[in-house]
């Protein structure tokens, strides 16, 4: 009813799963800019979880939440619980082909199904002109990229930049998991990527392997650190690359202690 009191209205859809950090936020504030009106919702969603994921203690931190993106100047907040999203008797999956096999969905098995499920809903609840999504999930947006051409979801994707802490750490609600240790040795996420792009572009090295390698290297020598995989791809259809050129994607996931992060460079035109 909100979306359509006003039809000539624009509206923008930030969709979120709370414990919102600066790079949420920063979302928030471009669609603020660039909408007459913006959603954000809150939703931990519980079918992008494997039952091994941390979806009982993730955080919930919903007051500091609304008063955040109260803040930014959202002008509605919607927290549906799952029996909302999911009540008795729900029955439709939404199944990306290809781009969800590789990388975050061979490690998480069914994890990008329930992220096209539910962002395919909180689409046809809020019918946004425009949805925002972070780069920090480079996957997830060229998943989403997919579907809505696939669909024909009638809006534009706007995918923001990563923010990040002062030392690179790309920002996370998982962050606040790591001991001061963890946190100091979790920046082998962005030296092992910055270390990547120089490699590229700078001493002109065009062999994936020896990337990968690298980054491999960086983070087997950093305490309390387990590289679940390093991946230097295209950036259209993320398939590995021997030989690096064009718009490539350098991605890698670590486990820091029993946090699971991710991070990523984009480096185009190579
Ligand atoms: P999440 O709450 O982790 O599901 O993230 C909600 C949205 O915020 C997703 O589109 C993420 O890609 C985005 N996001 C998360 N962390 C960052 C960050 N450090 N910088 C920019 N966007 C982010």
């Amino acid at each position: 009813q909100a979306r359509w009191a006003d039809p000539k209205l624009s509206w923008g859809l930030v969709p979120t799963m709370g414990a919102l950090h600066q790079g949420h936020i920063s979302l928030a504030k471009r669609s603020v800019s660039e909408n007459d009106k913006s959603c954000a919702t809150i939703f931990v969603n519980p079918t992008q979880f494997a039952p091994t994921d941390d979806l009982d203690q993730y955080p919930r931190p919903l007051e500091k939440d609304l008063e955040m993106f109260e803040a930014a100047g959202i002008d509605m907040v919607f927290t549906p619980t799952p029996d909302v999203m999911y009540p008795a008797g729900f029955g439709t999956r939404v199944i990306v082909d290809g781009v969800t096999a590789r990388l975050e969905g061979e490690h998480r098995p069914g994890h990008f199904d329930g992220v096209t499920q539910v962002v395919s809903k909180l689409f046809n609840i809020v019918q946004p002109y425009r949805a925002y999504f972070g780069q920090k999930d480079a996957q997830q947006t060229v998943v989403l990229k997919k579907m809505v051409r696939d669909l024909n979801f009638n809006l534009d994707l706007i995918i923001c930049p990563t923010v990040r802490e002062p030392d690179g750490l790309a920002m996370s609600s998982r962050n606040i998991y790591l001991s001061a240790e963890q946190r100091q040795n979790a920046t082998v996420l962005y030296r092992s990527l910055a270390k990547a792009k120089d490699m590229i572009e700078q001493d002109d090295i065009r062999d994936a392997s020896l990337i990968r390698q690298t980054i491999r290297e960086m983070v087997n020598n950093t305490p309390e650190t387990e590289l679940i995989y390093a991946s230097v791809a295209d950036g259209a259809n993320l398939r590995e690359l021997d030989q690096i050129s064009g718009n490539i994607l350098i991605s890698l996931a670590v486990r820091v202690g029993e946090t699971r992060l991710i991070d990523n460079f984009i480096l185009n035109n190579i």
